[in-house]
């Protein structure tokens, strides 16, 4: 072998290979799920490469996945004829982790096994699952395009380090040769296999084939002739876009392994929406809402959005433009045939085309909500814990759909005792007291602040309900929020509190006079606080705390000012 290497794995590989062995066993098949996704992966990439260069094909335009055993060796191979790798390729692609959110994953872990393993189930597993069942694993690959003395082979033990070297690959594409451990042999049965891939695999749009022994010519029971049939490789898995499918015909467990292969997710998905639409604009889109934010759902540079297709053919991953901001967090893909083929990241950014792709997609993913809202308040619920304040950029985001927004947000109330944001604008609307017409809230620094407000006690006095809202987001979401269902939302922090119809006259009669016993406070106050305050009023909000700041109804309240301090305004 020539101009070989030895490399150390990146730290966190090892400790990525390490917990994988030991938590994933139980669940240990899924590697070779992973291992097909990854070349499935590759048949697209060379076909997107190919549209501008056909040349890369080499004659060879027959995309598959193909798994061999040899059963005395102890090692099953997976071959396929994808885009391949270079050397610089294999050494990125196997050997680090270039996923965002790698250092929050690994700063999470715990230690305790259980807890661990869905954590890692949460960041994906990948090509290094391959050592769950292998001690030694052999990668040679080629990449298209290149001559056949530029292939590689890569070699690990999957313990601290991996050799690299130059070898001929006549065959584009890549292989891997799985070293099984000594209690792993099972995987190199083929009814094992195929079960496997029917399990897991089925959806892969490339045919995944497995080489039949050729059987001798034999006798029947009643001595008639079987012929002999020829070995060959045959295909054992539906080799067809699941998207492409009838909806009908496609059960939930394979729409749910389909998302682990486009999302590179383990988990199960929460729920998911199919939907071909036909007529002026011709697309097909499979968005699903995950069960856990990804760990840097946070990060601005966090690649989102979906995988892109046109006419079937895949075209780029994370295509942003179909997704607003604040759905960031779906999942899928969108199969267009009104784009063109040799569509890039520059045209699809001002185009008609993705705008009505856009404006449907997020139509798509409001109803899903709305569904699930509706008929699974409990799986709600679930989906608003995790993604909840993502959604609160909505409506500042989107304008056109604010009003579906607004009716799928959930917030802490006084109604209950309960941190957990739960209650719906609707609901609250549907115990508004009698002469109520505006929608209460106060913001905070946090859900106890919220709860502990002096802005509370007259509504508490008067059993109005409140809303508590006390995450960052939510001044910002108040600020684009101003009414719903033809209610407007009042801070209770906000200038001059009317209550309107909820006074009654004799309380006002009784303010009155009680306002003319203690004249000259407000000189007496107004004057010690000089230019510090705007000004000073009575207020018969309170019913314990002797005074309160409030924001002037032009003004910010208080909370943003402080958001703006801590952004160094
Ligand atoms: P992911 O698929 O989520 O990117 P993996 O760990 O499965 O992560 O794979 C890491 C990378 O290795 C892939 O992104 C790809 O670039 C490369 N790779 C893995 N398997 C293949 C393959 N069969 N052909 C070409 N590239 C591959
Ligand atoms: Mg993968």
């Amino acid at each position: 072998v020539a101009h070989q290497e030895t490399h150390g794995f990146q730290t966190e590989v090892k400790q990525l290979l390490n917990l994988m062995i030991h938590s994933l066993y139980s669940n240990k098949e899924i590697f070779l799920r992973e291992l097909v996704s990854n070349a499935a992966d590759a048949a697209d990439k060379l076909r997107f490469n190919a549209l501008e260069n056909d040349s890369l094909y080499e004659n060879d335009g027959d995309l598959c996945v193909k798994l061999s055993v040899d059963k005395e060796a102890g090692t099953l191979t997976i071959t396929d004829n994808g885009i391949g790798m270079t050397r610089d390729d294999v050494i990125e692609n196997l050997g680090t982790i270039a996923k965002s959110g790698t250092k929050d994953f690994f700063s999470k872990l715990s230690g305790d096994s259980a807890k661990d393993s869905q954590l890692i189930g949460q960041f994906g597993v990948g090509f290094y699952s391959a050592f769950i069942v292998a001690d030694k694993v052999v990668v040679r690959t080629r990449a298209a395009g290149e001559s056949a003395d530029r292939g590689v082979e890569w070699t690990s033990e999957g313990e601290g380090e991996f050799t690299v070297a130059d070898i001929e690959k006549a065959e584009r594409g890549t292989e891997i040769t799985l070293y099984l451990r000594e209690d792993e042999k099972e995987f190199a049965d083929d009814w094992r296999l195929r079960s496997i891939i029917s399990k897991y695999s089925d959806h892969i749009s490339i045919p995944v084939r497995m080489y039949k022994e050729p059987i001798a010519e034999s006798e029947g029971p009643d001595g008639e002739k079987i012929p002999a049939q020829p070995g060959e490789w045959e295909t054992v898995n539906k080799a067809t876009a699941l998207w492409t499918r009838d909806k009908s015909e496609i059960s939930d467990e394979e729409y749910k392994e389909f998302y682990k292969h486009v999302s590179h997710d383990y988990s199960d998905p929460m729920t998911w929406a199919h939907n071909k639409v036909e007529g002026k604009t011709e697309y097909t889109s499979l968005l699903y809402i995950p069960s856990k934010a990804p760990f840097d759902m946070w990060n601005r540079d966090q690649s989102h959005g979906l995988k892109l297709y046109v006419q079937r053919v895949f075209i780029m991953d994370d295509a942003e433009q179909f997704m607003p901001t604040y759905l960031r967090f779906v999942k899928g893909l969108l199969d267009s045939n009104d784009l063109p083929l040799n569509v890039s990241r520059e045209i699809l950014q001002d185009n008609k085309v993705t705008q009505s792709l856009r404006t449907g997609c997020t139509k798509r993913v409001l109803q899903m909500l709305e569904r699930m809202a509706k008929n699974d308040a409990e799986k709600y619920q679930l989906f608003w814990n995790e993604f909840g304040n993502v959604l609160k950029e909505g409506p500042a985001e989107d304008f056109s759909n604010k009003e579906k927004i607004a009716g799928l947000l959930r917030f802490a109330s006084t109604h209950n005792d309960s941190d957990e944001q739960s209650v719906s604008l609707a609901d609250y609307i549907s115990r508004m007291k009698e002469g109520q017409d505006k929608i209460y809230f106060v913001t905070a620094d946090s859900y106890k602040a919220a709860r502990n407000s002096p802005h509370l006690e007259i509504f508490t006095k008067k059993g109005i309900e409140v809303l508590l809202m006390g995450e960052r987001i939510d001044e910002w979401l108040m600020q684009h929020l101003n009414e719903f269902d033809g209610k407007q939302l009042q801070s209770i922090a906000r200038g001059d509190l009317d209550l309107g119809d909820l006074e009654d006259e004799e309380s006002k009669k009784a303010q009155e006079e009680a306002e003319k016993q203690v004249e000259g406070v407000l000189e007496r106050a107004k004057s010690a606080l000089g230019e510090k305050v705007l000004d000073v009023k009575f207020t018969h909000r309170l019913t314990d705390s002797p005074a309160c700041i409030v924001a002037d109804n032009n003004g910010m309240t208080t909370q943003m000012m402080k958001l703006m301090e801590a952004a160094g305004q």
